[in-house]
């Protein structure tokens, strides 16, 4: 059965269908092969006994009421010779019309020398009544005709097609049992031969759903590791590898969904720009590395200080990050603003060149409104990018925040970026 295994899903679907079609080809062939033999043996009751029977019934009852009723009324002269005659002819020609007839089905050995004997009889007692016929014809007295003998004759013959319609009762007795057996015996084998197919059918389809299960755990299994590793590879795609918060990226697919939702929802939404101060001075004074750490830092108080799960946090560039809120009115978002400057001078990362602090700090320009159709997507950016310019002319470690967006000369993200 191993190599059920190795089939693919299509093809094991079509194993069993085979198994099913083939079971069934063999239950229908042996079913069709029984019906026939049974009715072979229904034919074989039928003209071997049924019909036999029914012709020596014919022959009996024409001797008894056709000839010898008119034999009894020509004596009497209830008929005229004319008429005794005519019928008698009729009665002789049915009956050797039914004999031959009789004679002609299918005869056993043990039959055939009673059956000779009998047909003498017949032929006997026919030349009795042919002998009266013409007679008839003649017109001759038959007033004197002994009844006695006439009876005697008939209840003769009488005995005769009895022992022969006896013997094909018993044979019709022996056949009909003989098909009861047969009946029974298939009724019995293909009971069995189903059983065993259905047996067979519903093993190897146990076998081969559970290999299909299998399959399909397999299946289920890989589309699991593959959704994790697609994840990760999203995660990774919209990380900033540095301070592993939300990069540009992410950015872009975010501000566009939020906006809509805000438009939507006619709800605050506030974005910030957010630059180092003199960071330039500082990766002069302290060198690469270290500036690399400086913005780790930022990126922590950022993390730290905007902790809801609808606060976004981006690193947009260098050492720019933007901050994305929603349902957060001015004097919140204008409170977080000041919150990050304040934790960002309180990390007290020392900035000796800094013109403004000893210590690394942060200008930002925010912008907060509520969102309807007439705001545009980058009147957000660049009237944050003004606060943010206000903010490094106006003495830097501050932030500026308008709710404003009439006044802005539109900028894409990009185009403050470059
Ligand atoms: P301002 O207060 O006007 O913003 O002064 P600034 O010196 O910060 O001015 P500017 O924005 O021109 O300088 C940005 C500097 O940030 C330039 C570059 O040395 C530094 N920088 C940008 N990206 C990185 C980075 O990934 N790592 C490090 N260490 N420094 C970076
Ligand atoms: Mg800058
Ligand atoms: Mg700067």
């Amino acid at each position: 059965m191993q190599f059920v295994e190795a089939l693919k899903l299509r093809s094991k679907l079509f194993f069993l269908f085979l198994l099913i079609t083939v079971g069934l080809i063999t239950v229908g062939v042996m079913g069709s092969m029984n019906i026939n033999s049974m009715k072979k043996n229904i034919d074989s009751l039928y003209f071997g006994s049924l019909v036999p029977v029914t012709e020596l019934n014919d022959i009996m009852h024409t001797y008894h009421n056709e000839l010898a009723t008119s034999v009894h009324k020509v004596t009497r002269d209830e008929i005229s010779s004319s008429e005794a005659a005519n019928s008698i002819e009729k009665s002789l020609l049915k009956i050797n019309k039914k004999w031959k007839s009789y004679e002609s089905h299918f005869k056993r050995d043990d039959e055939l020398q009673y059956l000779e004997y009998a047909a003498l009889e017949i032929k006997y007692i026919n030349s009795y009544f042919v002998r009266i016929l013409k007679a008839s014809q003649r017109e001759m007295d038959l007033s004197r005709l002994s009844l006695t003998v006439l009876e005697k004759k008939i209840s003769h013959i009488n005995t005769v097609i009895q022992k022969l319609i006896n013997y094909e009762i018993n044979i019709a007795n022996f056949e009909r049992k003989k098909f009861l057996q047969s009946y029974n015996n298939t009724i019995i084998q293909l009971g069995v031969v189903l059983a065993l197919i259905i047996i067979a059918i519903l093993g190897i389809s146990l076998y081969v759903f559970s290999s299909i299960q299998k399959d399909h755990t397999k299946l289920e299994e890989a589309t699991r590791k593959l959704r994790r590793a697609n994840k990760k590879l999203e995660n990774v795609s919209y990380t900033d590898s540095l301070t592993g918060l939300h990069n540009r990226r992410y950015f872009n697919m975010i501000y566009d969904r939020e906006l809509k939702r805000a438009k939507r929802n006619n709800s605050y939404i506030t974005f910030m720009m957010l630059d180092i101060d003199f960071f330039k001075q500082y990766n002069d004074t302290y060198g690469h590395v270290e500036g690399d750490f400086a913005l780790k830092s930022v990126a922590k108080v950022l993390k730290d200080t905007l902790r809801r799960p609808a606060d976004f946090v981006f690193r947009l560039g260098g050492e720019e990050f933007g901050v994305l809120l929603v349902q957060t009115d001015e004097s919140n978002s204008a409170k977080l603003a000041r919150d990050i400057c304040d934790d960002i001078r309180g990390r007290e990362i020392k900035h000796e060149n800094s013109k403004v602090n000893q210590y690394l700090t942060m200008s930002i320009g925010v912008v907060c409104c509520i969102a309807d159709d007439a705001l545009n997507e980058d009147i957000l950016i660049s009237r944050a990018d003004e606060m943010l310019y206000e903010a490094k002319e106006t003495g830097r470690d501050r932030y500026i925040i308008t709710s404003n967006v009439s006044e802005a000369k539109t900028q894409t993200i990009d185009e403050i970026s470059a």
